[in-house]
C-alpha cells in the first residue's frame, strides 16, 4: 500500500565543495583506467542498501498486483486486497470499516508473507484464517463485539471460497499459474471424454444390432419348419442397419470401440505430463506441487525425453482421432468402402485439424533455458517437427543478472531467437511480475495447436521475497534487458500481426524514460530519467561492486549519463566516460561510473530490443530512410515551386508598383493641369501636357480611385483655397458654350477642352450662369473676383451648388 509521501524521503543531492586541482587531476587519469580497465580506484564499494534510481521507493511498497486472486470461471485476476476491500466495503458498519481498513496494511504484507513461504501448497485456509484473526487483533473498542465477530466470521467464508486460488509473488508463482491453468484444462479433458463416450455408445449400439440380427438369423434358421410371426418379421427388419455387417467392416468397427475405449481409461487417469529436469526440481521443489499431471524428472536432456514421448504420444493421438472419424461415419451410415479405405489408410498426422490438436495431451518441458541452449538439437527438433509442445524456459534473475557469466547470461536471448527462426512457435516472453501479462500468455499458450515456448524471468528460489525481488524482475523487463514480447501464430493472421511489444512500458522508445522527485540545493525538482541495462545489472549485488562511486564535489566535463552514451545525442563519445544514478543508504544521489565492459553488454541487450521493434514492425529502418528520402524529394520540389512563386510574385509586384505610382503621377498631373489645387501663380498655360487616359478597367483600381475622388471632392480646404473659376477640362464635352458666351475667360486647350485662362475676364454672373448651363457640369464658378457687383449674395448661392 502506499504511504503518504514524506518529502524527507526523496533522494537528494549532496552539498559538496570543490576538490583541490592536483587531486582532481589525479582522480580524471584513474577513472579513465577505471573505465577502460575496470580496476577500482577507491575502497568506496558499493553494497547494499545502495539502489538504483529507478526502483528506489523509500517509505513505500512497490506498487505491486499481489498476491493476485484467480478466478477459474471467467480465467481473469484481480488483486486479492481489491477483493477484501470490497469484502470489508460490504460486510461491515462505517465504524468498523474505518478500523479495519486501517489494520489491513500491514496484516495484509503478513499473510502475503505467509502464503510465499507456505512452499506451494494448493490451499491458504490457514492463512486466511490467521489473516481474520490477525485483523481481530488489531481492531478493538469496537462498541457491538457480536456483531463485529459475526461480520468477520462472513468475511473469512467469503474469502475461503478463493482460498485455492490465491498467487503470492514468489520463484513458485509460476507453477502455480500452470497449475491453476491445467486445472481448468480439464474442461477440454470433459469435453474429449463425452466425444469418445458419444461415439464408443453409437459403435456399441451398431456392434448390439448386429448380434441381435445374427441371433435372430439363426433362429430364423430354426423356423424352417415352423411359422414365422408378425412380430418376429419386425425385428428381422429392425437391424438393417448391421445386417449387411461384412467380416471387415465388423473387424473395422471391433478396433475402433477397442481403441477408443483404451483412449477413455487413459484419459479418466490424467490428460498432462510433465518433464523436469532434475536440476529444475531440486532448486525449485515442484516435482510434488503439481496435481492432475504425471511428472517425469529426468537428470539427462529433458527434451529428449519429451521428444521420444511425443512420438509415441502423437502417434496413439492420430489412431484415436482416426478411429473417432470412422465411428461417426458408421454411426451415421456414411462410411463408403470405395473411398474411405484408401482415405484412412493415408491418415496420418498432417490430416489433424487445429480442432483436432486441441484434446491433444498437453506435454510441457520445463527447464532452465541455459540449459536448453546448450544442448539444443532435441529442443529444434520438436520445434521443427511441429511438436504440441509447451516449452517453459526459466530463467532466475539472480542468475541472469550474473555480469561474468554472459553465455548464462543472454542464454534466454539465444532460445528465443531459435524459436523466432522456426516461425512456427508461439512465443511468450516476459516476467512473473505482471500477473495480468502471466495469465494472458498461459490462458493463450495452453490452447495453442503449435508450439509454445515461455521464456520467462522469474525470482531467484533462494530469496526471501521481499520488495527487492519484484523490482529486480521488473527492472530486468523494463529496462529492455528482458523484453516482454508475445509471437503469435494462428492461420488466420497476416505475419505482421503475430508480434506484440505493447505490454512493454514505452513500447516505440529505445530505452524507458520515468520521472522522479529529487531534493535538489534549490528545492525539490521533478528529473527525468532514462532506465537502462546497467540500472539492471546494479541491482545484483556482485555487479554493484564493479561500480565506481563518484566523490561528490568531482566535476569532470568526459562524465556523460550511460542513455545518452548508448544513444548518442552528440558526435563522439569516444572520450567520455558514463556514469549511472544510484541512492545510498542516506538518500543521497551519487554518480556510479560503468566501467567499458558494461557498455558492450548493454549495446548488445539495446541490439536485441532494437532487433525485435524491427521484426515487429514498430520500427522500420528501411521504410524510415523511404519516408526520408521521399521528403526529402517533396521538400526539394517544394522549395523550387516556392522560388518560382517567390519569383512571379515579385514580378507581378514590380509591374503593380509602376501601374500604381504611373497612376499616381497621372492624376498629380491631372490634377495641376485642370488647375484643381490653388498653385500660387498658377498661369493655367499647361496645354503642351497631355492629358492622360486612366485605364480604370480594374474593378480594384477604380475602387480605390473612386474613394480617392471622394476624399479629394469632400475636402473643404480644396473648396477654400480655390476662389476662382476653374473647369475640370478632361469633362468638357466642347459643346462651346462657355467659350461663346464668355471668350475672355474660358478659352479651349489644345484638346479642344475648355479652361478658365482669365478668371477675372468677365462679370460673376455670366460665369455662374455658363456654369448653370454647361451641359457636363464641368465649370466651377469660384467666389465672385468683384465685391462691388450687384446681387452677389443671390449669385453665391446659386454657384454653390457647382463649386
Ligand atoms: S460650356 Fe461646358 S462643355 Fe461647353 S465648352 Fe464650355 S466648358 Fe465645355
Amino acid at each position: 500500500m502506499t504511504t503518504m509521501r514524506n518529502d524527507d524521503l526523496l533522494p537528494k543531492v549532496e552539498k559538496s565543495s570543490p576538490i583541490k586541482e592536483n587531486v582532481q587531476r589525479k582522480y580524471d587519469k584513474l577513472l579513465r583506467h577505471h573505465f577502460l580497465y575496470g580496476s577500482k580506484i577507491s575502497d568506496n564499494t558499493p553494497k547494499n542498501p545502495f539502489q538504483v534510481l529507478p526502483t528506489f521507493e523509500t517509505g513505500k511498497s512497490i506498487d505491486s498486483q499481489y498476491p493476485i486472486v484467480y478466478d477459474p470461471e471467467s480465467l481473469n485476476i484481480q488483486s486479492l486486497k481489491s477483493v477484501i476491500l470490497k469484502m470489508i466495503n460490504k460486510i461491515f458498519n462505517k465504524e468498523e470499516k474505518a478500523t479495519l481498513i486501517q489494520a489491513l496494511h500491514p496484516v495484509f504484507e503478513q499473510f502475503h508473507k505467509r502464503i510465499i513461504s507456505q512452499n506451494m501448497a494448493w490451499d491458504c485456509k490457514s492463512q486466511i484464517t490467521e489473516l481474520i484473526s490477525g485483523l481481530r487483533d488489531k481492531v478493538d473498542l469496537i462498541k457491538n463485539q457480536d456483531n463485529f465477530d459475526k461480520n468477520c466470521n462472513q468475511l473469512y467464508l467469503q474469502l475461503s471460497n478463493y482460498s485455492k486460488y490465491i498467487i503470492g509473488f514468489s520463484s513458485h508463482t509460476l507453477f502455480q499459474f500452470i497449475n491453476l491453468k491445467l486445472i481448468q484444462r480439464k474442461q477440454r479433458n470433459i469435453e474429449f471424454l463425452e466425444m469418445l463416450n458419444e461415439h464408443i455408445s453409437g459403435l456399441a449400439e451398431l456392434l448390439l444390432l448386429h448380434d441381435k440380427r445374427r441371433d435372430t438369423t439363426d433362429k430364423q434358421m430354426d423356423f424352417a419348419s415352423n411359422l414365422i410371426s408378425f412380430d418376429q418379421i419386425s425385428e428381422i427388419e429392425l437391424p438393417a442397419v448391421s445386417s449387411g455387417l461384412s467380416d471387415s467392416r465388423l473387424n473395422r468397427l471391433k478396433k475402433c470401440l477397442n481403441l477408443l475405449q483404451k483412449a477413455k481409461e487413459r484419459c479418466l487417469k490424467d490428460s498432462t505430463t510433465i518433464f523436469i529436469s532434475e536440476e529444475l526440481n531440486k532448486e525449485y521443489s515442484i516435482e510434488k506441487k503439481f496435481c492432475n499431471a504425471v511428472i517425469e524428472v529426468d537428470s539427462e536432456e529433458v527434451c529428449k525425453k519429451a521428444r521420444q514421448a511425443y512420438k509415441i504420444e502423437i502417434s496413439k493421438f492420430v489412431k484415436i482421432i482416426k478411429a473417432l472419424r470412422i465411428a461417426k461415419l458408421e454411426i451415421n451410415q456414411q462410411y463408403n468402402d470405395n473411398y474411405h479405405d484408401i482415405y484412412f489408410e493415408k491418415f496420418d498426422l498432417p490430416y489433424l485439424g487445429e480442432e483436432d490438436s486441441q484434446y491433444f495431451r498437453t506435454l510441457i518441458i520445463l527447464e532452465k533455458s541455459q540449459n536448453l541452449v546448450t544442448k539444443p538439437n532435441d529442443l529444434l527438433a520438436l520445434l521443427s517437427d511441429d511438436a504440441i509442445v509447451k516449452v517453459l524456459s526459466i530463467n532466475n534473475v539472480r542468475e541472469i543478472s550474473a555480469f561474468e557469466n554472459k553465455q548464462r547470461s543472454e542464454a534466454f536471448q539465444d532460445i528465443v531467437s531459435m524459436a523466432l527462426f522456426q516461425r512456427n512457435t508461439n512465443i511468450y516472453q516476459g516476467g512473473t511480475e505482471d500477473a495480468q501479462w502471466l495469465n494472458e500468455a498461459f490462458t493463450k499458450g495452453l490452447e495453442a495447436s503449435k508450439p509454445v515456448l515461455w521464456n520467462i524471468i522469474t525470482c531467484d528460489p533462494e530469496s526471501n521475497y521481499t520488495n527487492r525481488d519484484f523490482s529486480t524482475v521488473k527492472t530486468a523487463v523494463d529496462s529492455r534487458f528482458f523484453p516482454r514480447f508475445i509471437y503469435q501464430v494462428t492461420s488466420t493472421q497476416s505475419f505482421g500481426e503475430r508480434f506484440n511489444l505493447e505490454h512493454n512500458l514505452q513500447p516505440s522508445a529505445s530505452l524507458p524514460s520515468y520521472q522522479k522527485d529529487i531534493i535538489s540545493l534549490s528545492g525539490i525538482t521533478r528529473k527525468e530519467y532514462k532506465l537502462t541495462m546497467a540500472d539492471f545489472f546494479a541491482m545484483n549485488e556482485k555487479n554493484l561492486q564493479m561500480l565506481e562511486i563518484l566523490p561528490s564535489g568531482y566535476t569532470n566535463a568526459e562524465l556523460l549519463v550511460l542513455d545518452e552514451y548508448l544513444l548518442p545525442k552528440i558526435d563522439d563519445v569516444s572520450k567520455k566516460i558514463p556514469f549511472i544514478w544510484l541512492i545510498d543508504e542516506r538518500q543521497i544521489l551519487k554518480r556510479a561510473c560503468v566501467p567499458m565492459s558494461w557498455i558492450s553488454r548493454c549495446r548488445t541487450s539495446l541490439d536485441f530490443w532494437e532487433f525485435l521493434l524491427e521484426l515487429s514492425g514498430m520500427s522500420h529502418h528501411n521504410l524510415t530512410l523511404e519516408i526520408e528520402k521521399l521528403k526529402s524529394a517533396w521538400d526539394a520540389q517544394k522549395k523550387v515551386e516556392m522560388e518560382t512563386l517567390n519569383q512571379e510574385l515579385k514580378l507581378r509586384f514590380e509591374i503593380r508598383r509602376r501601374d500604381d505610382l504611373e497612376y499616381g503621377i497621372k492624376r498629380i498631373l491631372n490634377a495641376l493641369v485642370d488647375g484643381r489645387y490653388a498653385i500660387p501663380n498658377k498661369t493655367n498655360h499647361i496645354e503642351s501636357i497631355p492629358e492622360i487616359k486612366v485605364d480604370r478597367s480594374n474593378p480594384a483600381e477604380q475602387g480605390n480611385s473612386e474613394i480617392e475622388t471622394e476624399e479629394i471632392k469632400s475636402e473643404p480646404v480644396l473648396e477654400s483655397i480655390n476662389p476662382e473659376a476653374w473647369v475640370e477640362s478632361n469633362e468638357c464635352t466642347s459643346c462651346n458654350d462657355c467659350i461663346d458666351a464668355l471668350p475672355t475667360v474660358f478659352k479651349y486647350n489644345s484638346n479642344k477642352q475648355a479652361f478658365v485662362h482669365n478668371p477675372k475676364g468677365g462679370p460673376y454672373s455670366k460665369i455662374v450662369a455658363a456654369a448653370e448651363k454647361c451641359p457636363a457640369a464641368c465649370i466651377h464658378p469660384g467666389l465672385p473676383q468683384d465685391s462691388k457687383e450687384r446681387g452677389l449674395e443671390k449669385l453665391r448661392k446659386r454657384a454653390e451648388k457647382f463649386n
